[in-house]
């Protein structure tokens, strides 16, 4: 078993055949896909997904990608804490992160001020309704743990949500908790990851043959510390690659992680799981 923890099925890209893709997911002994928004559409579309999916198989997050951070408002935000309110109180739990958000200062064209100021937010968001945060970094790692530093207990803007919410912070609000998805950084920074206590997620890209040092930081992640993940329809493993990718294809990756680890399949599997569902709080 395992969950594709970073996917964009609701993507044009699956119009064609998105019933058959999630059926081959379940075939391949998925337990569930995690829909990631990156832009209002894409957010709502992800939303929709999974409160239609009755089978509890698909599940929602809501964000805005780096790319996108400009469009950020208050109101935006507002109706995502609403959709989150009401879905916790139905009993759905469907809305399970906010993201990707997060900072790119290789390809987003969006002022790198800006993209801090849309994170803030999303992270802002993320500790008030008590969910963890998926973030895209790029070529900006100090910037991004920095912040998400800020937002852990005892950093300086989670004292003043606590103080703005009015609310007890050791029983209303969790510390953030975050992801580095597709994980493309040096080891190094790997371990400051590690050590403020967040997660790195992994995609198909570690099985290109060229992605030598990233099997590196593979080899050493602490057993609490790793997921696994699509990206899809980007970057499809060796297996497929030049292919759109899906979510099925996560095992590949689950596979080298086994190898370059020197670990069993199974054992991979069953740690995945234990991470993902803490992560999420599934
Ligand atoms: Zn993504």
């Amino acid at each position: 078993m395992l969950i594709d923890t970073h996917a964009h099925i609701m993507f044009p890209e699956f119009d064609e055949d998105r019933k058959d893709v999630i059926e081959r997911a379940m075939d391949a002994g998925l337990e569930r896909i995690v829909c990631v928004g990156c832009g209002a559409a894409s957010s709502e579309a992800a939303v929709k997904m999974a409160k239609e999916d009755k089978d509890g198989f698909l599940y929602a997050t809501v964000g805005l990608h780096p790319y996108d951070a400009m469009d950020v408002t208050d109101g935006l935000l507002a109706e995502w804490e609403k959709w989150i309110v009401a879905d916790k109180e139905s009993g759905a739990r469907k809305i399970i992160a906010i993201g990707e958000t997060g900072l790119d200062y290789f390809k987003s064209k969006v002022d790198p001020e800006k993209q801090k100021f849309s994170f803030k937010k999303h992270i802002e968001l993320a500790v008030k309704m008590g969910l963890p945060v998926i973030v895209h970094n790029r070529s900006a790692d100090e910037d991004c743990l920095g912040l998400l530093k800020e937002f852990s207990r005892g950093g300086e803007l989670y004292k003043k949500i606590v103080q703005d919410c009015g609310c007890d912070g050791e029983n209303m609000i969790e510390p953030v908790k975050a992801v580095f998805h597709c994980y493309g950084s040096t080891l190094e920074f790997a371990r400051k990851v590690w050590e403020a206590g967040f997660m790195t997620s992994f995609t198909g890209i570690i099985t290109y043959p060229s992605a030598k040092e990233l099997r590196e930081v593979v080899k050493e992640v602490p057993l609490d510390k790793f997921m696994v993940e699509t990206d899809c329809p980007y970057l499809a493993p060796q297996g497929h690659r030049g292919k759109r990718n899906e979510p099925s294809y996560v095992v590949e990756t689950a596979e080298k992680i086994a190898e370059v680890k020197g670990m069993g399949l199974s054992d991979v599997e069953k740690q995945v799981m234990e991470n993902t569902k803490k992560f999420f709080g599934f």
